[in-house]
């Protein structure tokens, strides 16, 4: 049977969220019922409220980096079981047949991964993690390891996976040299596991202002992208940089800092096209590349890289009444570093 339960959404694009209900689907053979702790804000989800990226079904219930207990399991269900700490992330389906599928690379699924929301590839709405429950093919659910809290788990399933595919695709450790620009939720994460793969890891931020909180989190070297000076000093001296900005960039000015052979993988995902000179790749066999979040098997393996190395994300809690005032402040470049959403203030 099908179950109505507490949301939060926008009704309209660009319209402030609010209190509502959704139906989730009845619990198939081998899904699991989720009973959600804690969901991510991801910029992503900003991205879509406004439409950045095209147009998508409302009302709109964003989230995909969702944390919470197994209550319920499908009869066909095999690898959770009731009372299991769980995550689910950008996508909760794929076509299981596909090359990309086949090897474990679910998010470049040929026939187009279903996204846990704001719709599946055949166009029907599909609603996130802001919200109470959550009903998931068992394939698509991760394991959150103990030892991590479900709160600062929850923004791994997508910021912390964005980060780790790329770093560990192009070989971030020790020996190499690797820039990180932007430092917000996505920012953050690839600052912290950069390090915890051993690379020596520099912030490249609009300012000076999260220097302090940069070399906490681990970077050895943090530099203000507004000081044209950084530009010059830093010259030719990264093997790798991933940019996770929001906004486009001077991909030229970026490319600049790359060693001959480095390689600059953007993540970020603005709506603009983003305008880059030939000059600045063949003029040190440089590569320009991108990357989206991370396979199943991928992203798994990334929790228990972070339990393994004690981490998680910094959060912000808030309740779900602050969401609206948190995507302002993520707008603002005002996240340290991930707000979080504690489910249980849908009952206050
Ligand atoms: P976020 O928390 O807002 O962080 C973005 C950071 O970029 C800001 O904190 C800021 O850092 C910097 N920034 C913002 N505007 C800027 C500008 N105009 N110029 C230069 N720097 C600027 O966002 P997020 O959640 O980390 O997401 C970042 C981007 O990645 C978004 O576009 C999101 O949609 C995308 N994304 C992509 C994937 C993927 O799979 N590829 C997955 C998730 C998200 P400083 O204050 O340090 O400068
Ligand atoms: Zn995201
Ligand atoms: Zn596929």
């Amino acid at each position: 049977m099908s179950t109505t339960v507490a949301a939060y959404a926008a009704p309209a694009p660009k319209a402030p969220l609010e209190r509502t209900t959704i139906t989730r689907r009845a619990v198939g053979e081998h899904d699991v019922l989720i009973e959600i702790k804690y969901a991510g804000i991801c910029h992503s989800d900003i991205h879509q409220v406004n439409e950045d990226w095209g147009q998508a079904p409302f009302p709109m219930v964003p989230g995909h980096e969702i944390a919470g207990i197994v209550t319920e399991v499908g009869s066909g269900v095999t690898r959770h079981a009731v009372g299991d700490r769980v995550g689910v992330g950008c996508f909760v389906d794929s076509c299981r047949t596909c090359v990309n599928c086949l090897a474990g690379n679910e998010q470049y699924c040929l026939k187009g991964m279903h996204a846990t929301y704001p719709a599946g590839p055949d166009g029907q709405p599909a609603y996130g993690g802001y919200s109470t429950h959550i009903v998931v093919d068992e394939n698509y659910v991760l394991r959150i390891p103990e030892g991590i809290g479900l709160d600062v788990a929850a923004p791994l399933l997508c910021a912390g996976i964005t980060l780790y595919s790329p770093l560990s695709h192009w070989q971030a450790g020790p020996g190499k040299k690797v820039a990180i620009v932007g430092l917000g939720g996505l920012g953050h994460m690839g600052v912290k596991i950069a390090k915890a793969m051993g690379a020596e890891v520099t912030v490249l931020s609009q300012s000076l202002r999260k220097q302090q909180d940069g070399l906490r989190l681990g970077a050895d070297h943090f530099h203000a992208t507004s000081d044209p000076a950084t530009f010059t000093e830093l010259a030719g001296s990264f093997d790798l940089i991933v940019s996770t900005v929001s906004a486009t960039l001077d991909m030229d000015a970026y490319l600049g800092l790359l060693t001959v052979d480095g390689t600059l993988v953007n993540v970020g995902a603005p709506a603009e096209p983003n305008s880059v000179s030939m000059f600045s790749l063949i003029s040190g066999r440089r590569s320009l590349a991108g990357s989206m979040i991370g396979g199943i098997r991928e992203t798994q393996e990334m929790l228990d890289f972070c339990a393994a190395h004690g981490f998680g994300a910094d959060i912000e809690t808030i309740g779900v009444e602050e969401i609206n005032d948190a995507y302002q402040r993520v707008l603002s470049s005002d996240v340290r570093y991930r707000f979080v959403i504690d489910i249980a203030t849908f009952a206050a």
